[in-house]
């Protein structure tokens, strides 16, 4: 971490190289970058940081190589934020533009079906409402539960609304809204989405980013709105260390006790975390997915949302070929698939755009 303050100034006054990636390559880095992050993740979900840093130190890179997975999974086996994620795309491609009643209605038959892997308590009972047949505006958790479940899947919100910032947060709040009513669910899906959609289009100034990520969740979460304005410079200038107690407290009410070692599934501290790891070291995907994978707790979400910002940003070829090429989900949307799906949605889009 040494020197570490330095380098970031110096990338931050260069405005930071922005990689040369055709769009194509950005969303299938945006999907399959998030894959990766959450497979990886997955195997110590749960786990407090000591267990997770010396996973991160020792073994990550062999986790692919080797024959450890996650207990009862083969390796490469990516969960829920992914397979969610995977589904808003494919309703996408199916219906030519967002819908959340289509959406919702897959998420409800993920469920039904019984492929949903490592699922989240708020989605699962809004899944079961919208199988009950209630509208999809009705079926979320209501406040004050407030997790990452919404969040986790949003990066590719960004890819499909990068053109506009305005419909990009309208439909990361729905897309949210589905299965998380609290406000500061679609406030942690918008930071995500809305980064990944920066990154597809503009070039990444730092500063820029935050004043709009903060100007646009707001009237969702103020808190948070003020965290990426007055906080994240500063947090960006520390170590993971340091800024692991100031970030894991943010939004937190008086008394507020959790089980979890580590970042917890609450959505405000997991999506400032996953926003730290990646700006930290925008040009560096391994090492922005070490940074939310070390810190433990709920991090296979953490590095899916860490890493669909990082696989946007740098592209495709940037990550990993040996270890992304691994990724699966209980030996189907493996990595040529999930390929192709960005793809296609990446020409239904610009098709889009064209007329
Ligand atoms: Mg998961």
């Amino acid at each position: 971490m040494k020197g570490f303050k330095s380098d970031y100034m110096l990338k931050k006054f260069t405005k930071l190289f922005r990689p040369n990636v055709r769009l194509s390559g950005r969303f299938t880095g945006c999907l399959l970058g998030q894959a990766l992050g959450d497979a990886l993740g997955f195997v110590v979900e749960g786990y407090p940081p000591e267990v997770c840093a010396s996973y991160v130190r020792r073994e990550m890179r062999e986790v692919f190589t080797g024959q450890d997975g996650r207990t009862g999974f083969s390796f490469g086996q990516y969960s829920d934020d992914t397979q969610l994620a995977r589904e808003l795309l494919q309703s996408y491609a199916a219906v030519g533009y967002f819908d959340p009643a289509d959406y919702a209605r897959r998420i409800a038959a993920i469920f039904q079906e019984k492929r949903i892997v490592g699922r989240g308590t708020a989605t699962e009972n809004a899944a079961m409402r919208l199988q009950a047949n209630i509208h999809w505006m009705d079926s979320g958790e209501p406040p004050p539960s407030a997790g990452n479940g919404a969040a986790m899947r949003a990066g590719v919100i960004g890819l499909l609304f990068y053109d506009n910032w305005d419909h990009l947060v309208v439909a990361a709040h729905e897309q949210s809204f589905s299965t998380h009513q609290d406000p500061r669910c679609s406030a942690g899906s918008i930071v995500i989405a809305l980064t990944v959609g920066w990154v597809v289009t503009k070039k990444l100034v730092v500063a820029e980013l935050l004043a709009e990520l903060s100007k646009q969740v707001r009237v969702y979460d103020p808190i948070l709105a003020a965290a990426l304005l007055n906080d994240m410079p500063r947090w960006l200038g520390q170590t993971p260390g340091q800024a692991y107690g100031q970030i894991a407290m943010v939004g937190l009410t008086e008394g507020y006790k959790d089980s979890w070692h580590g970042i917890s599934p609450f959505v405000t501290p997991s999506v400032l975390w996953s926003l730290y790891a990646f700006l930290r070291t925008p040009d560096d995907y391994w090492a922005s997915l070490s940074v939310a994978i070390a810190v433990g707790g709920d991090v296979d979400t953490t590095a899916a949302m860490t890493g669909a910002m990082s696989g946007a940003y740098q592209g495709l070829s940037a990550l990993p070929a040996s270890v992304v090429k691994q990724v699966t989900d209980c030996g189907s949307w493996e990595f040529e698939q999930l390929c192709s799906l960005a793809e296609s949605v990446c020409q239904q889009k610009q098709a889009s755009m064209a007329v």
